[in-house]
């Protein structure tokens, strides 16, 4: 049975140099080490042989084993070089051929939804003032009214970079640096941008969105000022018929504060599954500076006021396409951003 071993090993050596092609080589693998190659089935008879003759069979029979398996992989690899090679001389593959073209791209539907707003703005008269992402705690919060502990901390988890310096939950403190590079100039500025939040992301909640912010400050800025600035907006955003309702609302860096909600685009205020029933939908939060923000950035609060807002960017953009997951801006799914 030795010489049987040898004999095989020889054979498979020999067809294994004369193979030409990775079928042929393929073929080869199945008949000598495949599940009933000749090898394979050569190894299982060892039970046949008397007792003393097995150590020595086995031993033999791992051997050419082994040895079969390392030529056939050195044989595979030489094949596909050789492969390549002809590949290669007939022309196939040209390496100096330029890519495939990627084809002209478009504007992501988050930046087509900012521009509108800005635009809108603009013929309002504010400017665009971009302010970074990265803040300080104190620009963050405690400019903002918010001093360490302060309770409504809780409602702005954000990503710390270290103690004291994080990704803004909000674009409110470019306020702060708007107001103290502007000061004493009047100001008319929206802060468009994106936020950070620390928390789960679902169809309706993402941990990182668009905000744009806006703050006017000047003298006998009112109320009336901020409704009708809300009630333009919507109605050059969403259509000329558009109804505006103002509710009392608390942040820490307005008083008095207020949402804004526009009567629902879809049922016109009837009530339907988008606006809850309700009638109405959000569209911003806002309210009078707070006084001790107008002196944070070097306003007196006696011979000035302001108002500010803050408006989402994916929610208007939800709105105006039915789009039901806001995961899908950030997706980079291509069937989803080719639509718009
Ligand atoms: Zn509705």
């Amino acid at each position: 049975m030795l010489n049987q071993l040898t004999q095989l090993e020889q054979e498979a050596l020999e067809a294994l140099v004369a193979i030409k092609s990775s079928q042929e080589l393929a073929e080869w693998n199945r008949r000598y080490l495949g599940k009933k190659g000749a090898l394979t089935l050569l190894l299982r008879s060892v039970g046949t042989l008397p007792k003393e003759e097995r150590p020595a069979f086995g031993q033999a029979a791992n051997r050419a084993k082994n040895e079969l398996e390392a030529a056939y992989k050195e044989r595979a690899q030489e094949l596909r070089r050789i492969e390549l090679e002809r590949e290669m001389a007939r022309g196939a593959l040209d390496v100096t051929l330029p890519g495939r073209p990627g084809g002209p791209g478009h504007l992501h539907i988050t930046t087509q939804t900012l521009r509108q707003i800005i635009s809108i703005f603009a013929e309002m008269g504010f400017q665009v003032y971009e302010s970074r992402d990265v803040e300080s705690d104190e620009m963050n919060f405690g400019l903002l009214n918010m001093p360490p502990h302060h309770p409504a901390r809780d409602m702005w988890d954000t990503f710390w970079l270290d103690d004291n310096t994080l990704l803004r939950t909000h674009t409110s403190p470019g306020q702060i640096r708007v107001m103290r590079e502007r000061y004493p100039e009047p100001i008319r500025v929206i802060l468009p941008g994106k936020c950070y939040r620390y928390e789960q992301v679902t169809a309706r909640s993402e941990h990182q969105f668009y905000q744009v912010e806006g703050l006017a400050v000047g003298h006998a800025i009112t109320m009336t000022d901020l409704i009708g600035t809300l009630t333009e907006f919507a109605r050059r955003l969403y259509g000329p018929q558009r109804h505006i309702r103002i509710r009392g609302s608390y942040f820490p860096f307005t008083e008095p504060s207020v949402e804004a909600d526009m009567d629902c685009i879809l049922c016109g205020g009837e009530g339907c599954r988008v606006c809850k029933y309700s009638g109405w939908l959000e569209v911003a939060g806002a309210g009078m500076v707070h006084p001790v923000v107008l002196q944070n950035g070097g306003y007196d609060p006696a011979e000035w006021s302001g108002f500010a807002f803050g408006l989402g960017v994916e929610r208007p953009a939800m709105l105006k396409y039915s789009i039901d997951d806001i995961r899908l801006f950030y997706g980079n799914d291509l069937r989803f951003l080719r639509q718009f």
